[in-house]
This record gives C-alpha cells, structure tokens and sequence, in this order.
C-alpha cells in the first residue's frame, strides 16, 4: 500500500514554530496535501501528540507519535514510536533531561499545549530547544526499547546535522535510516541506509505534498516503523 507521508512537522509546542500550527491545521493542511500519514515531532516533548491524532483521526490520516531529540551533541534525532503511550514515556525521559532553562517567549516563541479542537490547554515552562544531557548513543537505545526507531535528522543540514557536526554517519551507532531535508535535491546516497524525506515544516504552507512515499502492508505506526528499522 502506498503511503504519501510527512514524518516532520513541528507544532506550536515547538517554540520556534508559528502559532498556526495547531493539532486541527496541521490534520487539515495534511488532508489538502493528500498525506496518508503524518509525524508532530516536537523538540524534546511528545506532548501534543496525543490532540494531533484525535484531530487527524477524522480526516482518515495515521499519525506516527514522534519526537526530535536533541543530543549533547547538539545533533537531531527523529524518533518513531509504535503507540502514544511510549512516545510519551520518551517525551518525559527528554523533558527530565534538558536543563533547567526556563523558556522566555519574547524571546524563542510560546510552547503550547493544545488540545484537539485547538484550545491552550497548558504551556511548557523549561525552553524545550536546548540540547539533553543524553549522548546520541543513549537517546537511540532508549527509542529502541521502546519498540521506535531512531533515525539521524536532516542529514544533508548544517544546523544540528549529524554530518556537518561529527563528520560523517558513525558506522557504531548503527542507523538504519537517515533523514534528508526538502532542501536536498541531489543527495548522493548510501547504499547502507534507508531514506526519508520530510519536510520540517514550522510553518503550515510548509508541510509536504503529496511526493514522498513509502509501500507498506497498511498504514499503522508499527507496519512504518517496521519499514524503517
Ligand atoms: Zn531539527
Ligand atoms: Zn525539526
């Protein structure tokens, strides 16, 4: 089964994303964009996830629970989870690991958590885009235990690439898929990897068309996530 996907989308939780994106936009905007499966992964939380798939479930798109985990290595992971449940255990193990920074909204944005008919229902006091204290390493065996899969994010990206930061992709820490961002056109691939294109939409007329596309038995977080490990 074909699933046009776009496992990237930050929400308004995100401090650096615009109050648009709202668990009931984002379902919609994917809807118009023909997606079939979509990930939040906000920085460092999972706690919009659970309003973006109430609000998704009517338009008929699967949504993926996702976070992006910042390493001390100041490098991003996407992290794929089978269920809300465990997303939101990795959210809470990220949280307890950043520093005790407090967020200032003048300054980097509002972090709101919504529910799925768009209303505030809380905000996130610590500033949720710092780097954990938690080594890559750590972050990848954690969202494995958990049944996820962790792939290195935007790649081909100097900001908190994996590439631009430590060189290349470790053989040792044994991705099994990458990340490229809707800016790499060319990217000379790897025959090692699996790859993904996402679109890292901060703002809702960035989410993705209907371009990137995995097959899969039927589309569930667990069917793919199996696709990606
Ligand atoms: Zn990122
Ligand atoms: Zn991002």
């Amino acid at each position: 089964m074909r699933c046009f996907y776009d496992f990237h989308i930050h929400s308004c939780l995100s401090p650096c994303a615009d109050m648009d994106m709202t668990p009931h936009s984002i379902a919609g905007m994917s809807y118009i964009n023909g997606l079939n499966a979509i990930a939040v992964a906000d920085h460092n939380t999972a706690r919009n996830i659970r309003a973006v798939t109430k609000a998704a479930e009517e338009y008929g798109i699967c949504v993926v629970p996702a976070i992006e985990a910042e390493s001390a290595e100041n490098i991003h992971l996407l992290c794929l989870f089978p269920t809300i449940e465990t997303a939101e255990e990795m959210g809470k193990f990220l949280e307890s690991h950043l520093p005790p920074i407090k967020n200032r909204p003048d300054i980097f944005g509002e972090q709101w958590i919504m529910n799925e008919v768009d209303e505030k229902t809380g905000e996130i006091d610590v500033l949720l885009i710092n780097a954990t204290d938690l080594p890559i390493e750590e972050i990848k065996a954690k969202a494995e235990l958990l049944g996820g899969v962790c792939i290195a994010a935007h790649i081909d990206r100097e900001k908190n690439g994996i590439v631009a930061t430590l060189g290349c992709v470790p053989d040792y820490l044994e991705f099994s898929t990458l990340e490229l961002s809707r800016h790499a056109t060319d990217y000379e691939k790897d025959g090692k990897y699996k790859y993904i294109s996402d679109s890292d939409a901060h703002i809702l007329t960035d989410i993705s068309e209907k371009v990137n596309f995995l097959d899969v038995g039927e589309i569930t977080p667990a069917e793919i996530i199996k696709n990606l490990k």
